[in-house]
């Protein structure tokens, strides 16, 4: 892969030092190098878009979304690290807004525990003891786009399911598909990570495709195409929300101008020419909430009630998890469940899970999930989701 930042500005300030990296999926380069300690987020999924020095071991970061307008979702990612054992403070404010993502830390980028922070206003602080062995300071787990490269292959050991190249985003990146190869013409379409910092969505589709690959009466009958990371530039740069040309991809289903939502738009409409049908679609993002957004059930879709069903089912075997549907039809926002619905007359949902949801409840609410979408899926017959058509 070749470099994809070629030109390094270097402010040569004692305190403010915009490094130069040699890692390839690194493209936010801000850091601060004082000598002894060293704050960077010269790493794939790194942000801290300022960094100062403020002196006697006290840093200021500033976030800084990548363009405006934008929905508020202000991600940082940075290690720390000094050459002699070292106690510093690091308060950090977003530039025109608040934050969203609590401090989490990390020995390894690994595993995450919270960091114990204080907050004031719109600024929060942390205390750490930097030291040589480096720390991790993240608003959420650290899922780069290696992470999903790694996923599919682990998957790929268990289950038989094929791992491809869809096409390349905005900066030459891979988007990569992975389909079951049941041979079916009924498919149910898997997207996430159209917003890079929604890791909760993230961790929620990790386990809810592992259930659907691996249950056999299921991929013996749907065909289950899989987009898990549809926004790898936004992912590598630590974006908010956007992809490398600044747009919000979950508003580009009408319109269709950015090349990550042409090629799965593409890949549908191939999959139809060649007699498949679309039956479900689900796409996963967070917020601060555990909600469902659907489609009416009045809105004609095939058939009407499927997810009103699926997600009442849902709801018997989960409490006292709060299963929270909101019906909603929007044509003209270009949203993925609305063009899902409105291209192939089915239904399609937006799966979210809340910034802060328990992860052990988000793995057992996508299992459960799963479970009984594939059975809701499976007591459906083909007919169902083409006989009615909206007049
Ligand atoms: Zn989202």
């Amino acid at each position: 892969m070749k470099k994809l930042l070629s030109i390094c500005a270097l402010s040569f300030s004692a305190i403010l030092l915009t490094a130069c990296t040699s890692n390839n999926e690194s493209v936010n380069t801000q850091a601060c190098n004082a000598g002894n300690v060293i704050l960077t987020a010269d790493f794939a999924t790194g942000r801290m878009d300022e960094c100062k020095l403020l002196g006697n071991n006290e840093y200021l970061i500033t976030l800084i979304p990548e363009n405006t307008p934008i929905n508020s979702s202000p991600w940082y990612a940075f290690k720390i690290q000094a050459k002699q054992p070292t106690p510093i403070k690091v308060t950090m404010v977003v530039k025109g807004d608040k934050h969203r993502y609590l401090p989490k830390i990390s020995k390894n980028g690994k595993d995450w525990q919270l960091q114990p922070y204080h907050i004031d206003g719109k600024r929060w602080t942390i205390n750490i003891d930097a030291s040589q062995d480096a720390v991790y300071i993240s608003g959420q787990e650290i899922i780069d786009n290696q992470y999903y490269i790694d996923w599919a292959k682990s998957l790929q050991n268990k289950v038989k399911i094929s791992h491809e190249i869809l096409g390349k985003s905005t900066q030459g990146r891979p988007l990569y598909q992975i389909e079951s190869n049941s041979h079916s013409n009924e498919w149910v379409v898997v997207l996430g990570r159209m917003h890079p910092p929604e890791v909760t969505g993230a961790l929620a589709l990790f386990p809810f495709v592992e259930n659907l690959m691996s249950n056999k009466a299921f991929i013996q009958r749907f065909n289950v195409l899989v987009i898990p990371n549809l926004n790898p530039d936004g992912v590598a740069m630590g974006n908010w929300r956007h992809n490398a040309n600044g747009v919000d991809l979950n508003r580009d289903w009408k319109t269709f101008k950015q090349v990550e939502s042409r090629l799965v738009r593409d890949k549908l409409n191939a999959i139809t020419a060649a007699g498949g049908n679309i039956v479900f679609a689900l796409d996963f993002h967070s917020t601060r909430k555990d909600i469902f957004y659907t489609m009416p059930s009045s809105y004609g879709l095939n058939p009407p009630h499927l997810v009103e069903n699926w997600l009442g089912a849902l709801e018997k075997i989960v409490a006292p998890f709060v299963v929270r549907q909101q019906p909603g039809n929007n044509p003209d926002k270009g949203v993925f469940k609305q063009y899902i619905a409105d291209t192939f007359n089915v239904h399609a949902i937006t799966y979210e899970m809340g910034d802060n949801t328990d992860r052990a409840v988000i793995d057992d609410i996508a299992q459960q999930a799963s479970n009984t979408l594939m059975k809701t899926l499976l007591n459906t017959s083909a007919n169902e989701f083409t006989s009615m058509r909206k007049q």
